[in-house]
């Protein structure tokens, strides 16, 4: 029995768990970090499709989320942030081509406004018979540094205008550059979204939740094995929650599965460590200036990850 339990669990290991991936710019050189070749698009597509990845519509996500249903291991979402021009006239055709659902967060005051890298609402409606669309905010703030009434105000601005063009209320919203606090996160689901999506570069499962969705960011030649390896780590961080007021991480405490008894951790420019963990209580005293304005932690044994962002406000 104990050995038919570890080999169902080698196998399950193999795999990792869902993923959604967030792409940006597409066939754009001008702006090369945040953009991704036709080429390379279509080395990604070639591979799930090599690979038997079924890619779903993030609405089919959210669904078995609600559900509680189990994830398949090889769904893959994805996701488009900004809804750049580039999209529509390089990559729709690709999406098109494969047949592979998408779902556009809509940077609302660019397309009023016509910025000029941005779509239209002509080109986002034309879109959205191939995809989804769905809301990133209305001026792309850094949220961190907002008050919650200045985040209500302009998400009720966002979602209002997105309603009037569009027909529909937004289901989804992505926060702009993945920054976001409790606050943050409380103040957006003030609003009847069924899913928020941040970018802290994880998997997904039944255990996840449709209000913390994690996004790996996929621009430039990456190599996409590694990435569908990652697995869910369902870790409830306690510690930290926000940037500490005085820039000194003192402690990193969360919980995590009882079986795990190992654990590395990164913070941002000093790398990884490695802790024991006694009873699925990860419990590190630390005694850290955090180096950046913008620091990432995470948790990680073997391939299941878990990590946050932390943003000075
Ligand atoms: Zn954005």
């Amino acid at each position: 029995m104990r050995t038919l339990f570890l080999t169902a669990l080698m196998c399950l290991s193999l795999l990792g768990d869902a993923h959604i991936f967030v792409y940006h710019r597409f066939g754009d050189a001008t702006h090369a970090s945040t953009n991704t070749s036709i080429e390379i698009l279509t080395k990604h597509f070639e591979y799930f499709k090599k690979h038997n990845y079924e890619v779903i519509p993030l609405s089919k996500l959210s669904h078995a989320l609600k559900s509680g249903a189990k994830i398949p291991d090889n769904w893959v979402v994805l996701n488009i942030d900004d809804s750049y021009k580039s999209f529509y006239e390089n990559a729709l055709a690709v999406f098109k081509k494969y047949g592979y659902p998408f779902t556009l967060f809509v940077y609302i005051e660019a397309t009023e406004k016509s910025y000029g890298d941005f779509m239209s609402w002509g080109q986002i409606q034309d879109a959205s018979r191939y995809g989804e669309i769905a809301l990133h905010s209305y001026s792309h703030p850094h949220m961190t540094s907002l008050s919650h009434e200045e985040i209500v105000k302009d998400t009720q601005k966002a979602y209002n205008i997105f309603e009037a063009k569009m027909g529909f209320k937004p289901k989804y919203y992505a926060y702009p550059y993945g920054e976001y606090t409790e606050a943050t996160k409380k103040a957006i689901q003030s609003f009847d979204f069924d899913l928020i999506m941040n970018q802290n570069s994880g998997a997904t499962n039944h255990l996840s939740d449709p209000y913390d969705l994690d996004r790996i960011a996929l621009t430039g030649d990456v190599y996409l094995k590694p990435k569908l390896a990652i697995k869910a780590l369902n870790a409830i961080w306690i510690e930290p929650k926000n940037y500490p007021k005085d820039g000194n991480l003192k402690r990193i405490h969360a919980k995590i599965t009882p079986s795990i008894n190992r654990v590395e951790y990164y913070i941002s420019g000093y790398g990884w460590k490695d802790t024991k963990v006694t009873q699925g209580d990860v419990n590190i005293t630390l005694k850290r200036k955090l180096k950046f304005s913008r620091n990432r932690l995470f948790l990680k044994s073997g391939n299941y990850q878990s990590s946050i962002i932390l943003v000075k406000q």
